[in-house]
């Protein structure tokens, strides 16, 4: 098969496509600029002919991915912003909300030959915050974000306005299915990861220049950014890009896939989980907090990922196993 991923540049959007192309298919890119082509184009040179892009400068413009979605049999839409130093949530909420809906009236246009499509929201689109322990499911929906922005403004929380731009992309991109439900021949899956943690592919030059969770990953637990005493209770869920990224390529192979909002999570964390397995591998991580006890850690925000096992038998990798492949990845740039 042949599948358009958006964003492939992305630390997720690459490993998404890697995994496709390993498992066989053909693969179509798209970037905003011939810069940031280049690296992708070595790293998946020995891929061939099987791997190809298009520039698409802006993906809020009206028929941005019209020629981009020719010719497809799927279509995986991860390239959204993700960063917390928006001023005006528009900065987040245009690309985010605008992209998906153009992806999608690009294949109602040109892209008759699509038979699945998967957007990459996130928990960020589910989730509430919580003073006491919470499971969440896909049933929820995370509208007080929403509700935070049209309130406040810029003045908003960084994180508000970033799960404000999440839902409400995820609801555009449901509410397109539900309108234009008698002429599409294709139906929409969603994926809702937390932290995604793991190697990166992607072209990064130094640890300043990571993508958000990795860069907050990095440090935490080798720089020391997070306030020691608060180490062994501050942590959220997550789930590794590898992990992710085959979730990505099951969703669009899984027929009983289709419709469904599926979260994909290995579990929660403190940041001492993530400090103590980088200490087994690693003697330079600092110690944090070593009268940290994981039986007594208090997650607030849990998610139920039992979706994703039987949806689209998913595996996940473990915090120790995950530990070993970043510090590895480090290792291997000079960064540890
Ligand atoms: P990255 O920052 O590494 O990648 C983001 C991708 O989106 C890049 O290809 C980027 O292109 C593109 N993009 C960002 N802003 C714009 C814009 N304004 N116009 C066009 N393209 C844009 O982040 P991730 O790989 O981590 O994120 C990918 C997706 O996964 C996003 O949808 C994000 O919300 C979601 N996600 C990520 C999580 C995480 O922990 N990493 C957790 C849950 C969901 P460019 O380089 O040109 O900016």
């Amino acid at each position: 098969g042949r599948v358009l991923v958006t964003g492939v540049n992305g630390y997720i959007g690459l490993w998404v496509a890697r995994v496709l192309l390993e498992r066989g298919y053909t693969v179509r890119g798209t970037v905003r600029s011939e810069a940031k082509a280049k690296h992708i184009r070595q790293l998946f040179k020995p891929f061939g002919e099987k791997f190809e892009m298009v520039i698409v400068p802006d993906i809020t413009k009206v028929g941005a991915f019209d020629e981009a979605v020719k010719d497809m049999d799927a279509v995986e839409h991860t390239a959204s912003p993700y960063h917390f130093k928006a001023g005006d949530p528009d900065e987040l909420i245009v690309p985010a909300l605008h992209g998906t809906t153009r992806v999608l009236e690009s294949i109602l246009a040109h892209g008759s030959s699509v038979k699945r499509v998967v957007v990459t929201s996130s928990v960020a689109a589910v989730l509430q915050v919580q003073s006491t322990p919470r499971v969440f499911t896909e049933e929820d929906w995370n509208d007080a974000s929403v509700v935070e922005v049209r309130e406040k403004g810029a003045g908003a929380s960084q994180a508000g306005k970033y799960r404000a731009s999440k839902t409400l992309a995820e609801r555009a991109a449901w509410d397109f299915v539900e309108k234009n439900r008698g002429s599409i021949g294709w139906d929409l899956v969603v994926l809702n990861p937390p932290m995604v943690f793991g190697p990166a592919i992607h072209e990064v030059g130094a640890p300043e220049a990571l993508n958000e969770s990795m860069h907050n990953w990095f440090h935490s637990v080798f720089r020391g950014s997070q306030d020691p005493k608060q180490l062994g209770t501050l942590g959220m869920a997550w789930v590794d890009v590898r992990d992710l990224a085959d979730a990505h390529a099951l969703a669009i192979e899984q027929e009983e896939a289709g419709g469904n909002r599926i979260i994909i999570a290995s579990g929660p964390y403190k940041w001492q989980d993530w400090i103590n397995a980088a200490r087994t591998v690693d003697a330079s991580a600092p110690p944090g907090d070593q009268s940290y006890d994981p039986a007594k850690a208090v997650h607030m925000l849990m998610f139920d990922a039992s979706k994703s096992v039987k949806l689209l038998g998913l595996k996940y990798r473990s915090i120790q196993e995950t530990t070993s492949d970043i510090v590895g990845d480090f290792k291997a740039r000079g960064w540890l």
